[in-house]
């Protein structure tokens, strides 16, 4: 039998061993380590290479190209300091391998001769340029690889800002392993998950991707090791979705399991258009959780004019159908507005079917808006409607849940938006619901990568509206630089204009003040109705306008009265025009990606071909215009914003501490995290404590945000 001396090391025990236990590592390393971020024999064994050279085949003199970015494993030949022109230090060094060699400069960096001595082996990452004939990096990064046998030579990072080398890393790195083997490292996942996925075991990936014979070898490890940060991640997520199944009681909506029940079926068939297929599916997937015993917890993506407002206004009405009452929550009073017109004019006519006394009784549908401009006489009535249940279907902001505001029966709760609803928001809304927690369907209209959305809203099902509705033509988007190009656009607003059709102007956004933004729209305004759109019927609208004024606007154009909106961020969701063919959005790099897909999204949206102008003050585009112009797609977009941005703002913004991530990227391993979300679902559904896999949990409780401790300890 084993002790538990012998039983095989855990991630806790190696965290438990501090660095200065290592060979070679006194107090000046170990403070060195600090900085790095390195205390313990974990933090080193999961500080990874940041990139592996294959030294047989790679990284040679002989295969440098000019123009390009490359690293080179070479030995220093010599090195030479100089005072350059304005009394810059340069350093000049010649290096080499059996291939050829190189020259290389450093500026500003004196001491570059001290470190490189002749016959030192360096790794070298730059760009390589043609100089006096031959071939030159300048400034390069520097790693000191020391003279390493193996093939594969691994790169650490940061290793140059902390004083400490690349091969100095590395052979703590060996010694941590070695010290290891005597009791070996524990593995907690299961042998079939492992099985299943061929994944190598867990010290045979701890070991071979620091030392690895092969890249291939290289590339097994850091699979198996990526699947167990993604495996850890999902967990939580999956235990928490669990939990929240099993402690909530929701209600059981009566309705048929396929959505097919009167009140809805009225609703599809007045509707001037068929469902499409995507619609249809995901209308499927809510009706499955609204007769499910849990409450619904779904998020609903869906990019711009997908029509995820007929799916939005379907799960409500599946709550006025069986009795019970509906609440839509905008991030904004516009966009509340807006919806309370849409959804209006959407349901118009439509009766309810009464249960009861009559069989054929019926009642008009009440559809009523609530935000903190509803005052007075008005705010009382629809207090009263939503306490006594004749209010059927409200739309508000958050002043719907924040409020002394009472249901009779809140059913189901649709929000438009997910990143303004937190976590707080959720809780008032239980405590609004009473016994039974209301069905919640959140919709957003920015996309997000499937397995983005599967690790930051990994606790919610997601239902994706993968499918635009026919016959639109796709907009045409072009970018206008510098001072001359705007004329074009503006040609452009008036021949539309000319054929009856109407624009938008989107004014510069000014996030840090709403008054500057104001301002800025209202000069806009005055300078383009004296000026590019001289004789055009124009229109303001912002943010500080009333409701009133605001509604106005909306509705002298959508009625046609008005040729352009000139206007802020706030058409940014819910405008529907038809008839507005162009857009010519000012400042367009001050957007991000996903707000100008939005903006965009205003246009398009009938039978005729629509376009849409970016202007910059710059000469020079930016990677997120060039993208905007170069794809409709708000998915492609979403995954090219994730690229740009990185996956880092997402995971902050989102959701906190998800920073056990250090091989695992969302955008390079789809496969290996939808891999583990299986997995965490068949070991989390077999064993919902994890009480038969102490190891797994006990790295949780290790590795995971406190957020997520919390929520491990709590159950
Ligand atoms: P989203 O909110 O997803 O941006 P909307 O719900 O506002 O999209 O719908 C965009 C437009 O598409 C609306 O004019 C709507 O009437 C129309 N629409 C929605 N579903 C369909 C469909 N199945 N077929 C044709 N048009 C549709
Ligand atoms: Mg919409």
């Amino acid at each position: 039998m084993l002790t538990v001396a012998d039983a095989p090391l855990t991630l806790r025990e190696l965290a438990g061993i501090d660095v200065s236990r290592l060979r070679g590592v006194g107090d000046r390393k170990r403070d060195a380590l600090h900085t790095l971020g390195v205390d313990n024999v974990l933090d080193l064994l999961t500080t990874y290479p940041r990139r592996w050279v294959d030294r047989s085949n790679e990284a040679r003199v002989a295969d440098l190209a000019p123009g390009t970015e490359a690293l080179v494993l070479v030995e220093v030949r010599s090195a030479h300091k100089r005072i350059g022109r304005n009394r810059r230090t340069i350093v000049e060094a010649v290096v080499g391998d059996g291939t050829g060699r190189i020259h290389v400069v450093f500026f500003n960096q004196p001491w570059r001769e001290r470190q490189l001595t002749a016959g030192l082996q360096v790794a070298l990452f730059g760009k390589v340029d043609t100089y006096r004939g031959g071939l030159q990096m300048a400034n390069p990064v520097v790693d000191l690889s020391g003279d390493r046998t193996g093939r594969i030579v691994p790169i650490y990072p940061q290793s140059e800002k902390a004083q400490i080398t690349t091969w100095e890393l590395a052979g703590w790195v060996e010694n941590a392993l070695e010290r290891c083997r005597a009791r070996g490292v524990a593995d907690p996942l299961p042998a079939a998950v492992r099985r299943r996925r061929g994944l190598i075991d867990r010290e045979q990936a701890l070991t071979t991707i620091h030392v690895p014979e092969t890249i291939a070898d290289k590339d097994r490890a850091r699979r198996r090791l990526a699947f167990d940060e993604l495996l850890r991640v999902q967990l939580v997520l999956v235990m928490r979705k669990r939990a929240m199944e099993r402690n909530q009681v929701g209600f059981v909506h009566d309705i048929a399991g396929d959505l097919d029940g009167e009140l809805v079926r009225r609703f599809h068939e007045t509707l001037p258009f068929a469902l499409t297929g995507a619609q249809q599916r995901t209308i499927a997937e809510i009706a499955a959780d609204l007769v499910a015993a849990h409450p619904m917890h779904r998020l609903l993506q869906g990019d711009v004019g997908s029509g995820k407002t007929v799916v939005a206004v379907t799960a409500l009405l599946a709550a006025v159908q069986a009795g019970r009452q509906g609440a839509l929550m905008a991030p904004t009073e516009v966009l509340a507005e807006q919806h309370v017109a849409g959804v209006r004019q959407l349901l118009a006519d439509l009766e309810v079917p009464t249960r009861g006394d009559s069989l054929f009784a019926e009642r008009p549908l009440r559809v009523e808006l609530l935000t903190n401009r509803v005052t007075g006489a008005e705010r009382k009535r629809v207090l009263a409607g939503l306490a006594d249940g004749a209010v059927d279907i409200v739309i508000g902001t958050h002043a719907l849940i924040q409020e002394g505001v009472t249901f009779d029966q809140l059913g189901v709760v649709v929000v438009d938006e997910q990143h303004r609803f937190g976590v707080e928001q959720r809780a008032a809304l239980r405590a609004k619901a009473g016994a039974a927690v209301p069905d919640v369907l959140v919709m957003t209209a920015t996309p997000i990568p499937r397995t983005a959305a599967m690790t930051v809203y990994g606790d919610l099902d997601v239902s994706v509206l993968d499918e635009l509705p026919p016959g639109r033509t796709p907009i045409i988007t072009r970018w206008a630089g510098g001072s001359l190009l705007p004329a074009e656009a503006w040609a452009d607003v008036r021949a539309e204009v000319a054929e009856d059709r109407q624009a938008y102007v989107v004014c510069p956004l000014i996030e840090e003040s709403e008054k500057l933004e104001v301002a800025s729209a209202e000069e806009t305004y005055r300078r383009l109705e004296r000026d590019e759109l001289a004789g055009l019927r124009l229109g303001l609208l912002h943010g500080r306008l009333s409701s009133a004024d605001k509604e106005a606007t909306m509705d002298r154009f959508r009625a046609g009265e008005l040729d352009v909106l000139v206007a802020t961020t706030v058409i940014e969701v819910g405008v529907d025009v038809p008839n507005a063919t162009v857009m010519v959005v000012l400042d367009a790099d001050r957007f991000g990606i996903a707000q100008l897909h939005q903006l965009r999204g205003r246009v398009g949206r009938g039978e005729h071909a629509s376009r849409c102008w970016l202007l910059t003050a710059d000469l020079e585009t930016s990677a997120r215009v060039d993208a905007i112009v170069a794809t409709t797609d708000g998915f492609e977009l979403a995954e090219i914003d994730l690229e740009l941005r990185g996956e880092g703002t997402l995971m902050s913004t989102a959701q906190k501490g998800r920073s056990d991530l250090r091989l695992a990227s969302l955008r390079r391993d789809r496969e290996l995290v939808v891999d583990a979300r299986a997995a965490a679902f068949e070991i989390v559904d077999a064993d919902p404590e994890l009480a038969d896999h102490p190891i797994l949990l006990d790295e949780l409780r290790l590795l995971l945000s406190d957020e997520d401790e919390e929520f491990l300890t709590r159950s």
